[in-house]
């Protein structure tokens, strides 16, 4: 039997969505079928997301730009620096409330992903305009994690900027990604974070 056009495209897009394979994409789409409300909501959730893009000071997902985190003076002076948009509401679940900048990856040769990859001149430029009272590496405890914190010790070394550097503390588990932790970890972690020394890295 032929599977009519409309159908076979959204079983497509589907599965274009990360963990879903051919038959969890049929189970979304009998789902969807059966009930138009769910549809309707759907429909009208997405639609929201239209006009979503990246705040242009810290890179995390607003609306606004600059966004509310940038913006809203109640925030501590501290610096949180993460990979990737999606870990700046990771560290708001933790309490964490003060500002963020968002790399846009780490360095990993394997993934092609270079300095150049990498929101530098912004954070270099976020640096040395505010007298922060702390920054925060907050990049998970992989390999490229690692690579990277030292890649940023050595680079704001080389440009001059001096900032209070620290990063998460120990407990955290070897090889995960920031988004692979728990929150109780990660709230642990932030906590008993230490100053980024060079011995360590
Ligand atoms: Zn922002």
């Amino acid at each position: 039997m032929e599977i009519p056009r409309e159908i076979r495209g959204l079983l497509e897009a589907l599965m274009k969505l990360p963990g879903i394979g051919e038959k969890t994409a049929e189970d979304i789409l009998h789902t969807l079928l059966t009930h138009t409300e769910l549809r309707q909501e759907l429909h009208a959730r997405l639609g929201d997301l239209q006009g979503m893009g990246v705040c242009g000071v810290c890179g995390a997902w607003s609306r606004d730009n600059p966004c509310t985190f940038c913006t809203d003076p109640a925030r501590e002076n501290r610096l949180l620096v993460v990979p990737l948009p999606r870990d700046v509401w990771l560290f708001e679940r933790t309490g964490y409330r003060g500002r963020y900048h968002v790399l846009g990856g780490l360095l990993s040769p394997l993934e092609g992903i270079s300095a150049e990859d990498l929101r530098l001149e912004s954070l270099r430029h976020r640096l040395i305009s505010t007298s922060w009272r702390e920054v925060i590496l907050a990049l998970g405890a992989t390999f490229e994690a690692d690579t990277t914190a030292a890649f940023l010790r050595e680079y704001l070394q080389e440009h001059g900027v001096e900032v209070p550097l620290t990063r998460l503390g120990v407990g955290l588990p070897v090889g995960k990604t920031l988004d692979r932790l728990d929150l109780d970890t990660l709230r642990e972690a932030l906590i008993n974070r230490k100053p980024l020394d060079s011995e360590e890295m």
